[in-house]
């Protein structure tokens, strides 16, 4: 009875020092190394248009968070440059200033690969990524936030296709002419999709371009899965029954999206993995700063853009956030596979665009969250699923189904 006792804490201690060591780091590069690992967004291509920053040179957040040799650093091989233009009114003008600033995104984008040519190449198919890979190259794969530089020419859905954009976030945070915001003050207008919103769906399945449904409202969400005939993903959309943000995903959503076969990749931006402090001067006046953005970021001229960046910049600076960590952010992960199990979970930072934890300010930390699900008895087969199986798996599926 006594051996027996003692031979059950022995066990315990053995139990409890196995779950709560640090993983030795050479574990974990080996693992993270090893496998294929994607982040799904990064706001990147804003940063080299509006600051001309350098995405060949080694930078430092919070400046910026994402560039080639850090990419090389953080062993990530591939990731999406969004072209992202925010919503504005719907004009004619501004649907072609809309086109025309993506335009530039996906040129800028095409131009920094080939001037770095020996780091990063601009990929447009599902395998490319494992064959820049074994070239010690990167992949940059180029999606586009927000529908709205389509306006409502179902023409442009090819023609950015035929650009190398290989997913469309079907809206930001205002409604657009496609579908309803999940965050849009004035409500729903189209209770959803809209029958253009329906166009471009089925347009998006039969060219092989992924429906990224982050962004969208709950009934949008609803209506795209009913109606796509291909798997859809959640570019960087993160858990609501943890972060109770609009802009997260509820348990009914991530159920629906895994029996789709999609897949939603964790956003690494504080507020969706963490409900804030509403109590901190920060959050105050970042919620004004946030204010000022939502209703006149578009109509602003470019120095006045970089002027509110440098607001928010220094902003972070002086009222330094407790941000969430790297633990909190695998909670989300560890969340989803207990819901619905390891396949339909993934990884899309947002960085460049507000993503960023601490642990994990750029993308030269990712192994960091490795060694997170390392330390809580994740397996590297399911380590790799997250961080590229499962999204990867979506897009040859999408291209698979297209026409
Ligand atoms: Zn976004």
């Amino acid at each position: 009875m006594k051996l027996n006792f003692f031979f059950l804490t022995i066990v315990a201690i053995t139990f409890s020092i196995f779950v709560t060591a640090e993983v030795p780091e050479k574990k974990v590069r080996e693992i993270h190394d090893k496998i294929l690992t994607v982040d799904t967004h990064c706001d990147t291509p804003m940063a080299i248009l509006d600051d001309k920053f350098d995405v060949g040179k080694r930078n430092n957040p919070p400046q910026s968070r994402v560039d080639f040799p850090r990419m090389k650093e953080g062993g990530l091989d591939a990731i999406f440059f969004a072209a992202f233009t925010g919503q504005r009114e719907r004009t004619s003008e501004n649907i072609e200033n809309a086109y025309k600033m993506a335009n530039q995104m996906i040129d800028a984008t095409y131009e920094a690969c080939r001037k770095y040519n020996d780091m990063a190449e601009v990929a447009t198919n599902s395998a490319d990524a494992l064959r820049l890979e074994k070239q010690g190259k990167s992949a940059i794969y180029i999606g586009m936030e927000n529908g709205f530089p389509l306006g409502t020419d179902i023409k442009r859905v090819k023609e950015f296709y035929d650009r190398g954009v290989r997913y469309i976030t079907l809206c930001h945070s205002l409604n657009n002419d496609i579908c309803d915001s999940s965050s849009d003050r004035k409500g729903p207008e189209h209770n959803g999709l809209s029958d253009f919103g329906k166009e471009v769906v089925n347009e998006m399945n039969s060219l092989g371009m992924m429906v990224d449904v982050s962004h969208i409202s709950d009934k949008a969400f609803y209506d795209v899965i009913k109606l796509s005939k291909a798997p859809v993903i959640a570019s960087h959309s993160s858990v609501r029954a943890i972060a109770h943000h609009n802009r997260n995903m509820t348990d009914e959503m991530i159920k629906t999206l895994a029996k789709n076969g999609g897949v939603l990749q964790i956003c690494l931006l504080d507020v969706y993995i963490k409900d804030p402090d509403t109590t901190t001067v920060r959050y105050k006046k970042e919620k004004e700063l946030n204010r000022i953005y939502d209703t006149g970021y578009e109509s602003m001229t470019n120095d006045e853009k970089k002027k509110l960046r440098e607001e928010w910049r220094s902003l972070r600076e002086n009222y330094p956030n407790v941000l969430p960590t790297v633990a909190d952010c695998v909670d989300h992960i560890d969340y989803v596979k207990n819901l619905v199990g390891i396949d339909y979970v993934g990884i899309g930072s947002d960085f460049d665009g507000g993503g960023g934890v601490n642990g994990c300010a750029d993308v030269s930390e990712f192994p960091n969250i490795t060694a997170e699900m390392l330390k809580r008895g994740y397996t590297g087969e399911e380590i790799s699923k997250v961080w590229g199986g499962n999204f990867f798996r979506v897009f040859k599926q999408v291209e698979t189904l297209a026409n």
